[in-house]
């Protein structure tokens, strides 16, 4: 019923109880996950879960923030991606909020992701924080909307979205839908049609109203798709249904050629 398109089980607050959070994911209707990388060292431990379960989907790429491992290029990230699990290039994108002096590293890495994503015929899952007229400009500079993807964890503005979409990109909401204060957010879900939308936890972090603050799971992006349900006035069977043909018209058509 319900799919979480970006998590990080592998993450050591989840990881410790996977069988865990696959029973609440079921008890939840929630049918399948997106286990995101994030660097090439973990990578093994996410294709670990997705052998253990059928319902758990991967990606492959490092994130914007990683500084820690091994820098990718595009035929590593072909290879890694060059499974039947692997769905998605990411998550990559941009993120000046930590980033000191010159970023002009993490603009590059964002090229290498959208070039293996084209290659590889993949979409892309990309991240933007604090730097959305950059991580535009790249995709379009890159041609990204050949393979298109999603923004994931969606905070911009309309008009990011709107740009984004006419890439071929859907827009993925987060538990931050559910928070009190996101009012800005509140009115974007309201702009952005159903058939361009995703929803997603991002757990182990953003947990969800009411859980916000606690450790987040994929079970909880029911509450998720409640919240988007509420402020578009449809019901929440309809936001699960739309969501869920999204995410398998995304990724699933990536997946086929090596399944
Ligand atoms: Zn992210
Ligand atoms: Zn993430």
């Amino acid at each position: 019923m319900f799919i979480d398109s970006h998590c990080h089980i592998n993450f050591p607050e989840l990881a410790a109880d996977l069988s865990g959070v696959t029973k609440a994911m079921a008890a939840n209707g929630v049918t399948h996950a997106l286990c995101v990388s994030v660097n090439l060292e973990t990578f093994p431990e996410i294709l670990a879960i997705t052998a253990r379960f059928p319902n758990i989907f991967a990606s492959a790429g490092v994130h914007p923030d990683d500084r820690s491992g091994e820098e990718p290029d595009v035929d590593r990230l072909i290879g890694l991606a060059d499974h039947s699990k692997v769905v998605a290039i990411g998550e990559t994108g941009l993120d000046y909020y930590r980033a000191e002096g010159d970023t002009e590293w993490q603009r590059q890495r964002f090229r290498t992701h959208i070039r293996a994503a084209r290659q590889i015929g993949k979409p892309l899952i990309v991240h933007t924080r604090q730097a959305a007229e950059d991580t535009l400009k790249v995709m379009r500079e890159e041609s990204a909307a050949e393979i298109g993807g999603v923004m994931h964890c969606f905070t911009e503005t309309a008009e990011v979205a709107r740009q984004a979409m006419e890439m071929n990109f859907m827009i993925s909401f987060s538990g931050i839908v559910t928070f009190k204060n996101a009012t800005a957010l509140k009115d974007i879900v309201c702009t952005v049609p159903l058939d361009c939308m995703l929803i997603e936890t991002d757990s182990p972090y953003l947990a969800p109203v009411p859980y916000r603050g606690k450790t987040n799971q994929p079970a909880y992006v029911r509450f998720v798709a409640e919240e988007i349900a509420r402020l578009k006035g449809i019901s929440v069977e309809s936001v699960a249904q739309a969501t869920t043909a999204n995410f398998f018209r995304l990724f699933k058509r990536a997946a086929a050629p090596n399944a």
